[in-house]
């Protein structure tokens, strides 16, 4: 099953049924080219400019992939018969039949739960010992490879699916972390930190949902955290906050994600439920330490807590550190890697050892990280 929004030719904004209409003579000349009978093919097109968001049948959506995997040579086939010279026909660019098929795939693998969390450590800036992790979603497709969340989350958000993944995610991050928990009795306070997507927050019972895996998991609400871009406050404002509230009432923590990129009611900012800011990381990679600086301060006299986000060398930890940055995160520490590793990580630091975060000493032998 699938869900289809309309797509329209970039050439003559018409719909690509429009297009290819009417389709009886393409459609004869493709059936012969890729040996596929005429239903399947007449079919396929109409499929491929549907021009209404709906649910297809099985046997449509085979049509569907007959389409989407020919439609270089259906455009070219149409092209040819209607004797063009500039193609006048584009049924979809190679990015849109992309996101058609990830989003035709995103269906089962939501069912299959392929989804896997690679965790990011935040460290504590003085001390280089993690405090808490992020979970960020994985998808290792079965031919595609990694696709990235910035496509997938999106996919999910238009087709409805964030729901059962946004909760299916949350699961397994807050299982992890009683693992490590419990595992790791030695270190203090662990927590992790998970992303909530806009549509989420319209859901009214997602509180509700929040609550229940942490009961399951027997985790202490102050454990978790959510992650929230301040671009998730745009639509329905008030419903979100809503939502936002009844999560905070229940104890958990609330972060603004990639503050700085969005648009920021700074006035508001002492309004919303929110405990810490995460500054992110292109002020980091663009070495805006003024701007750094201006919202560390900031969030000071508002009583929020920080973690910058991108930190990818020493001289960004030493420098963040002296403009008074308490937390980090970043690939100088780690990328996100897989429990695993993590649990590696955790191994070392209860055994004393944690990232180098002090400058390097002329003459000393340091330790590299871990
Ligand atoms: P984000 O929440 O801001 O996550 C941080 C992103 O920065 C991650 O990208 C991480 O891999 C990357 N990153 C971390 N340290 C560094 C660094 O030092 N340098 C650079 N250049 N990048 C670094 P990723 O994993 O590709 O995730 C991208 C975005 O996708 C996330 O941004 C978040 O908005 C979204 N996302 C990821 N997982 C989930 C999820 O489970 N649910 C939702 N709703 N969104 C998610
Ligand atoms: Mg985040
Ligand atoms: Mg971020």
């Amino acid at each position: 099953m699938v869900h289809l929004t309309p797509i329209h030719s970039a050439e003559t904004s018409a719909t690509a049924l429009d297009c290819v209409h009417p389709i009886t003579d393409v459609s004869l000349l493709i059936c012969h080219e890729l040996r596929t009978p005429l239903t399947s093919i007449n079919g396929a097109l109409k499929l491929l400019g549907y021009q209404q968001n709906g649910t297809l049948s099985d046997d449509a959506q085979r049509l569907l992939t007959i389409a989407i995997n020919n439609a270089d040579r259906l455009t070219r086939l149409a092209n040819a018969l209607e004797n063009q010279a500039v193609p006048l026909l584009t049924l979809l660019s190679t990015t849109e039949m992309d996101l058609l098929q990830i989003e035709n795939d995103l269906h089962r693998a939501v069912e299959q739960q392929e989804f896997e969390l690679a965790y990011q450590p935040i460290v504590a800036a003085d001390s280089g010992q993690i405090v808490g992790f992020e979970a960020l979603a994985r998808w290792q497709h079965s031919t595609r490879g990694a696709i990235s969340p910035e496509v997938f989350i999106p996919l999910a958000e238009k087709t409805g699916l964030i729901g059962t993944l946004g909760r299916s995610l949350l699961d397994q991050a807050c299982q992890q972390l009683r693992q490590w928990q419990t595992e790791f009795p030695a270190i203090p306070a662990l927590s992790i930190s998970v992303n909530l997507s806009a549509v989420q927050l319209l859901q009214p019972q997602l509180a509700a949902e929040v609550d229940a895996i942490l009961r399951r998991h027997h985790l202490d609400p102050s454990s978790l955290k959510l992650e929230v871009t301040e671009s998730a406050l745009i639509d329905n404002k008030d419903l979100a906050l809503a939502t936002l509230a009844d999560l905070h009432q229940l104890g958990i923590q609330l972060y603004i994600d990639d503050f700085g990129t969005g648009y920021s009611s700074l006035g508001r900012l002492r309004d919303l439920p929110f405990d810490t800011l995460k500054i992110d990381r292109s002020f980091i990679r663009n070495k805006n330490w003024a701007m750094s600086e201006a919202i560390l301060m900031m969030a000071e006299r508002l009583n929020l807590d920080v973690i910058v986000e991108g930190v990818e060398t020493l001289d960004d930890v030493l420098t963040l550190r002296s403009l008074g940055c308490k937390k980090m995160q970043g690939y100088y520490f780690s990328a996100p890697a897989a429990a695993a590793d993590i649990a590696a990580l955790l191994g070392q630091q209860g055994g004393g050892r944690c990232f180098q975060v002090d400058p390097p000493v002329l003459g000393a032998v340091l330790d590299a990280n871990f």
